[in-house]
């Protein structure tokens, strides 16, 4: 939409064209009622983004799974015509930890029995705590402060012997979260495990969250969304101020003035904090944006002529702690007429792989991918990298996590409204809470609150 058919009212503003914002407004649109969405940058999607490989070959560089029982996400797919394919994974994955490679199939690799059992007690123990804390009211739970009063990295050093076994839940944990276990609240950990059902649909591929691929990339949810909702999307529409007053709100986006009923902010919380209230915000939510944290997680994409490693009888995932690279996967065009390996650095390290010039960086994965596949992989036709710690309207991903006494602290302010003002957002949601299904969930419970409002 250009500047001069721009909008000055509307009875619904939704803040953010991310996939939860969008499917706030396509509810409140099917309502019959009159929504705007403004969008920051020059394009929707948000944390989901297409790029274009080799000059021709789409590849995700932000979210890309379509967990097994993500069914809001299926569901959009279907309506939009986005066909939906496995992820691939015949053949064995590799573990490179310690010095030592081994190449195993599905999600246990075969370690030591001590290992294996630590890990197996781990996962139920973890799943078992997850079940007393649920999603919705994580601060409310029986043991509650004490949980939030520790890190994940604690809680492993306490109760699991094996070192092997501390260090693979925290290898997961660096893309499950994009953060280091020394660094979240195992509230957080436990709350996140019930939103999506338990510890292992968090990390299986099949039966789990990285179940399936979207055929043309997951941008295209989004994309498709937005082109329903025609010029009701106002993109290159920051907004910066949002006001309110007696029975309305006012949101001010670069040289857009909009009068709203009321406004659905679909934004990390720690993006919305950056937006100027007035009246300002309840204390508990200010300490929010504080307190919940995006997560730093760094995308790499090589793309050769072929998946090769495919012929060496390997899947292309694997977990290791080679660095910068913790988990690679195959993440190549659904016909396998090129190849694109996936690597994923997460947390601490995709801060300080930021930090260094593009060919050095370039050079620590592709080193990675080599010393995993073999010297094919070493000369790539194109690579890619996407830092979403480096997005300004981001601000990281995949999700935001709260540290030690976030939940207790400020948790009660996550979704709860203040006045006209409603919050949406994967960070929000109770039911796949940082994923694509979560950001959904999350705008359908907004748009419900507003339109019952
Ligand atoms: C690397 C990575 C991998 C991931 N992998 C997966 C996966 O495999 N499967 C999965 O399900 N999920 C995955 N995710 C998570 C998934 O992408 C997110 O859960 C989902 O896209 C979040 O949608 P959202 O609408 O809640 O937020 P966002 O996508 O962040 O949308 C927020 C929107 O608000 C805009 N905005 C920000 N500030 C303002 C402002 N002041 N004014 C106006 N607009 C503003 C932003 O530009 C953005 O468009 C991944 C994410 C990342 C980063």
């Amino acid at each position: 939409m250009n500047a001069d058919s721009r909008r000055t009212s509307a009875e619904v503003v939704v803040v953010g064209a991310g996939l939860s914002g969008l499917r706030a407004a396509q509810v409140v649109a099917d309502a019959g009622r009159d929504v705007v969405v403004l969008e920051a940058r020059d394009r929707v999607g948000g944390r989901l983004l297409n790029a274009t490989l080799g000059g021709g070959v789409t590849a995700d560089v932000g979210g890309q799974w379509v967990g097994s029982d993500h069914s809001r996400v299926q569901r959009l797919a279907d309506e939009l015509g986005i066909g939906i394919f496995p992820q691939f994974g015949a053949g064995r994955n590799l573990l490179d930890v310690g010095g030592k490679r081994r190449r195993y199939r599905g999600t246990i690799p075969r370690l030591g029995p001590g290992v294996l059992w630590d890990i197996f007690i781990a996962r139920r123990r973890i799943d078992r705590m997850a079940r007393s804390v649920g999603a919705e009211q994580p601060w409310a739970a029986e043991r509650a402060a004490e949980l939030d009063g520790e890190t994940l990295a604690e809680w492993c050093e306490r109760s699991i012997r094996s070192p092997l076994a501390r260090e693979l839940i925290g290898l997961a944990g660096r893309t499950v979260w994009g953060t280091g276990p020394e660094e979240l609240s195992m509230l957080h950990v436990l709350f996140y495990v019930a939103s999506a059902g338990s510890f292992d649909k968090l990390i299986d591929t099949e039966g789990g969250a990285q179940q399936d691929r979207l055929d043309g990339g997951a941008q295209l949810l989004p994309l498709g969304l937005a082109a329903a909702l025609g010029d009701r999307v106002q993109l290159d529409a920051p907004v910066r101020r949002i006001e309110q007053r007696g029975n309305g709100v006012r949101i001010a986006a670069g040289g857009i003035e909009l009068e709203a009923g009321r406004v659905i902010v679909a934004l990390p919380p720690a993006i919305a904090a950056r937006i100027e209230f007035d009246p300002a915000l309840p204390e508990r939510r200010r300490l929010l944006g504080d307190r919940l944290r995006p997560g730093a997680l760094t995308k790499c994409m090589a793309l050769y002529e072929q998946p090769f490693w495919r012929a060496d009888g390997l899947s292309g995932e694997s977990v290791t702690d080679i660095g910068p690279v913790t988990l690679t996967f195959d993440s190549s065009p659904r016909d396998g007429s090129a190849g694109v390996m996936l690597g994923f650095v997460g947390g601490p390290e995709a801060r300080q792989l930021t930090a260094l010039p593009p060919g050095e960086r370039r050079a620590a994965v592709l080193a990675c991918f080599e010393r995993l596949f073999g010297p094919a992989a070493a000369q790539p036709l194109d690579y890619a990298e996407q830092a979403w710690a480096e997005e300004e309207w981001s601000g990281g991903g995949p999700t935001s996590n709260f540290g030690p006494g976030g939940w207790t602290e400020c948790g009660p302010a996550l979704r709860e409204p203040v006045d006209r003002i409603h919050w949406a957002g994967t960070e929000t949601a109770t039911v796949w809470s940082g994923y694509m299904e979560g950001a959904l969930q999350a705008g359908e419970r907004a748009a419900a609150d507003v339109l019952a409002a």
